[in-house]
């Protein structure tokens, strides 16, 4: 068992942990190791530990981290069984990851890792969490940038837990809120509204967030709206209520409509009206399968939950000096989980 295995002891805790979900990020690793690498030595005698995560890569990202972490003491190198998502890749990093801090950041340098002593300040000041707010997205699309900003402007009106604004997952968290979310057995993480659910205090620092080091994003608009609609139904059934609120008011109009209809009866006056009779069927027959999708998308979505799956599958976790490990699936599980399954 290697030293950081959630029921083995435990070694020496390092001070930082630095969690990089990475997929196919091959052409930024190098430039990536030398940022963090760099930004880690000016904490020092503070320690650092980095967390890299392959997340089911195509191209040569595993090897590279693999190589790295059997070069560098402080690197932990962690292979899913393939590609789980970003939340996904960064959950295993965060049950993983052993520091006091935990500082979250993409792999391809769009966030600057030369922030890890003001997020660290700004921890000593006593907040639990320090969330970094972008005020600039140099080499993003317009399309992105506007995309972007409607995604927050929605959550935020739609959503329990207050989602700052313009912040990603880059951000830096004391231990006992990074134990928290482990311990949220939740399968649809929308990992930034779940560190705003914590609680305790929390505070933004502004950066500027820079272009990608190499390569594309990995959030089309198609995923986008996908994580869109995980952060939304995580958080809120106003959908729901929603649907009963149109039901209601549609209700109405129909009682409205039927007195009409009854007074147009009496007077003997009934033939004509082809034209609203199939308007209506048409427009409540469609509201009614869209209440429906919305009553689906939250049914489905407990069914997934109720399966009580591990959330990802560890294939192989890396650390200098120890034989590469085969982890099975019960690292995937939050502690409480871990403690049912064991009997
Ligand atoms: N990522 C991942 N799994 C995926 C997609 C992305 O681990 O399925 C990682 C990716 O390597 C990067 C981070 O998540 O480190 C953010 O992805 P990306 O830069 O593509 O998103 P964007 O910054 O465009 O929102
Ligand atoms: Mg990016």
């Amino acid at each position: 068992m290697p030293h950081f295995a959630p029921d083995g002891p435990r070694a020496a805790a390092p001070d930082v942990s630095i969690v990089i979900p990475c997929y196919n990020e091959a052409d930024s690793l190098p430039e990536l190791m030398r940022r963090v690498g760099a930004a880690c030595a000016t904490i020092a005698p503070r320690t650092c530990e980095i967390v890299l995560v392959n997340d089911g890569s195509q191209d040569a990202t595993w090897p590279i981290i693999a190589d790295l972490a059997s070069h560098h003491d402080h690197v932990v190198a962690i292979n899913l069984a393939r590609n789980y998502g970003h939340q996904l890749a960064l959950s295993a990093g965060l049950q993983i990851c052993r520091g006091d801090a935990v500082m979250v950041m993409d792999a391809d340098l769009q966030d600057p890792p030369e922030l890890l002593g003001a997020f660290l300040g700004k921890l000593a000041e006593g907040y639990d969490v320090v969330y970094g707010q972008r005020i600039a997205r140099a080499g993003e699309t317009r399309f992105k940038r506007a995309s972007a900003s409607l995604f927050y402007r929605v959550l935020q009106n739609l959503v329990d837990v207050p989602i700052p604004r313009d912040t990603g997952d880059f951000r830096i968290m004391s231990r006992r809120v990074v134990d928290h979310l482990n311990a949220m057995p939740e399968r649809f993480r929308f990992i930034r509204g779940m560190v705003s659910w914590v609680g305790f205090r929390q505070t933004a620092l502004a950066y500027e967030r820079e272009a990608r080091f190499a390569g594309q994003s990995h959030y089309p608009l198609s995923k986008m709206i996908g994580f869109a609609i995980d952060a939304v139904t995580s958080f809120s059934t106003l959908p729901l209520r929603l649907a009963a609120h149109i039901g209601m008011v549609v209700g109405l109009i129909g009682v409205a409509t039927l007195g009409w209809v009854l007074v147009a009866w009496l007077r003997g006056d009934v033939v004509a009206g082809w034209t609203s009779l199939v308007g209506t069927v048409l427009l409540l027959g469609s509201l009614q399968l869209m209440m429906l999708g919305v009553f689906g998308e939250y049914l489905g979505r407990m069914y997934m939950e109720s399966k009580q799956r591990p959330l990802f599958i560890i294939q192989e976790v890396r650390v200098r000096g120890e034989a590469p490990d085969a982890t099975g699936a019960v690292h995937a599980l939050s502690p409480s989980l871990r403690e049912a399954s064991n009997g």
